[in-house]
């Protein structure tokens, strides 16, 4: 844990400044002090931690307030520093960055049992994953922030063994689901490919055991092939005047050959890529020559070649695959790519931080805004290249930026989705209806704060409670959802006309569809657009391509049902529908 090893981590691929090596220096040493009593479960120094995060992040070449921020990352939540102290110290750029990554903390992504959530269906998991997916990046308005989280998840995945085991699988869990994801979303596919195999063993142990035991020969073997076809490679490359900067292999990740294995009923013979190839040359046009010489020396097999250079993948991704009958007829992955994208396709999002930097170098150095734009139009646009249709991007980008949505946070770390411009009354109709009609008063950060407050991404919000309170007409004003509106109008109805309302009567809906993610959502948003209360829900798998959703609406009406039916039926995915008064 030697400080003079990250600066020089920092500094592989550009030198520092003096007050960038101070600024370093100094949160060392203020994070070391700050945590200098605490221990890992592992026996270790607290402090180990954020020095590993760190090292990460200056691996990544990342900026020193970034660094500064990764060492300091635990400081507020874990020990008694203030986020106004590290302002003073470290300047606002710091504290952001702290701020931004204390408060991801507190997401949680699966609740504590206490009995609600064992039901939780596969999609409601899915939307509680999808959700704070989005959760994460509205809350990161700096991508920096994610990639903070990011370094200490990896950390924090490289020393589960000592975490106690109920604990190993919810994270091991959220890392698979959640952070793996982003990071490959981010374009780094390397740190995704690590965080699915830290992963793996805890969530999958006896396939795993399965997997070491069956692949090490067969990949022994294949390493000792890929050896010999190296040598041929090299040398056709050098003939046709094509300069390789480096060939080698690399193996197939055990999460990744384990979810191909499935299709193949684990039979290794048909994994192809369990070692491929890989080749970096110095131009675009190199990597288009150097395919064409290995068509030339082996057949490729038909549809196996992709050309994600002329069209990368939605992260970013670019290279050339092709899989040949290669040597003693062996069919043998291939990736071709440059430098500047192997560079890209190790760190994504990262990798265009630097570039940036360095663009940037003459004009000093490039302010905080440029570099923030140029990462995501540079993301804008290799998403664009994968939506030729313009309304699909555009829905894309809704979903994926969320201008109008804000994410607060309960107590216990449930992520609620709201519009812009939600109010404490509308959180607390989010979060039952019970719950919004008895509301009295909000704390928002542990802070007291109107019903009307406009509540902000990552808000801690706590709903303040009064028994048999009645929601109250002037709320109307200033509540933006229509679950509270509606509400509300109906309570004020009744207390002012006395009428006690009939209990409602409930008609059953039974869907069959072949899943995906957000189709329950799409369901719901279709019974909530012909105002008919949704009672319940209730989704199971009824075989391997098929769900089965049974979905108890506030209505005795068959007229109504019948329309909603119809408007139902537009869905692609549904398969089956039907309803039945009860
Ligand atoms: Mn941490």
């Amino acid at each position: 844990m030697d400080v003079k090893l990250l600066l020089n981590k920092a500094q592989e691929d550009k030198s520092l400044l003096k007050s960038d090596v101070e600024l370093i220096e100094k949160a060392y040493n203020f994070a070391k002090k700050a945590h200098e009593s605490q221990k890992r479960k592992s026996g270790e120094q607290y402090f180990s931690h954020s020095y590993e995060t760190a090292l990460k992040i200056a691996s990544w070449q990342l900026d020193s307030q970034t660094i500064a921020a990764a060492l300091l990352h635990d400081v507020i939540e874990d020990t008694g520093a203030t986020l106004e102290e590290i302002k003073k110290e470290f300047g606002e750029e710091v504290a952001f960055l702290v701020d931004g990554v204390t408060k991801l903390g507190r997401l949680k992504y699966h609740e504590e049992n206490n009995g609600e959530n064992i039901s939780a269906t596969a999609s409601q998991k899915q939307l509680a994953a999808e959700n704070l997916r989005k959760m994460i990046l509205a809350l990161s308005r700096d991508l920096r922030v994610i990639l903070i989280k990011l370094a200490d998840r990896l950390h924090n995945m490289k020393t589960l063994s000592y975490v106690a085991a109920a604990k190993q699988k919810e994270i091991a869990l959220e890392t698979s689901e959640i952070y793996a994801p982003l990071a490959y979303r981010l374009g780094m596919i390397n740190l995704a490919g690590e965080l699915e195999d830290l992963a793996f063993p805890y969530l999958h142990l006896n396939e795993y055991k399965w997997l070491i035991e069956n692949i090490k020969e067969k990949y022994e073997e294949r390493q000792r092939y890929s050896e010999k076809v190296k040598i041929i490679i090299e040398k056709a490359l050098r003939e046709n005047k094509i300069e390789p900067i480096k060939i080698d292999f690399r193996a197939k990740r055990y999460s990744s050959l384990y979810k191909k294995l499935l299709h193949y009923d684990m039979n290794l013979e048909q994994i192809y890529d369990l070692v491929a190839l890989r080749i970096i040359v110095k131009t675009i046009e190199d990597c288009y020559a150097a395919l064409g010489v290995i068509h030339n020396i082996w057949p490729p097999l038909p549809g196996r070649i992709k050309d994600y250079i002329a069209m990368p993948k939605p992260n970013g991704y670019r290279s050339l695959h092709t899989t040949v009958f290669c040597l003693d007829n062996k069919p043998t992955e291939f990736q071709i790519r440059t430098e500047e994208m192997h560079r890209e396709a190790e760190n994504g999002i990262a990798a265009h931080w630097v570039y940036a930097e360095q663009k940037g170098k003459k004009s000093k150095k490039p302010s905080f805004a440029d570099k923030k734009e140029l990462v995501w139009v540079e993301q804008l646009r290799s998403w664009q290249k994968n939506f030729p249709n313009p309304e699909e991007f555009l829905q894309s980008l809704k979903i994926d930026f969320l201008k109008d949505r804000i994410f607060a946070v309960t107590p216990k770390g449930e992520v609620i989705d709201l519009p812009a411009g939600a109010t404490p009354v509308d959180f607390a109709y989010a979060i039952h209806t019970t719950v919004g009609d008895s509301c009295v008063g909000a704390k928002v950060n542990n802070k007291i704060v109107p019903l009307d407050y406009k509540l902000q991404s990552g808000d801690l919000a706590e709903i303040l409670l009064q028994k048999n309170k009645k929601p109250s007409a002037s709320w109307l004003d200033f509540v933006k959802t229509s679950i509270a509106k509606k509400r509300i109008k109906s309570a004020a109805k009744k207390t002012s006309f006395g009428i006690i309302k009939k209990p409602p009567r409930y008609t059953e809906l039974k869907i069959i569809v072949d899943d995906r993610m957000g189709l329950l959502k799409d369901i719901s948003s279709i019974i909530s657009e012909k105002h008919i209360n949704i009672h319940s829900t209730h989704s199971e798998p009824q075989s391997p391509k098929h769900h089965r959703i049974k979905i108890r609406c506030e209505t005795d009406s068959k007229e109504t049902m019948e329309r909603l039916i119809l408007k139902l039926k537009k869905i692609k995915e549904i398969k089956e529908i039907s309803y039945k008064l009860i």
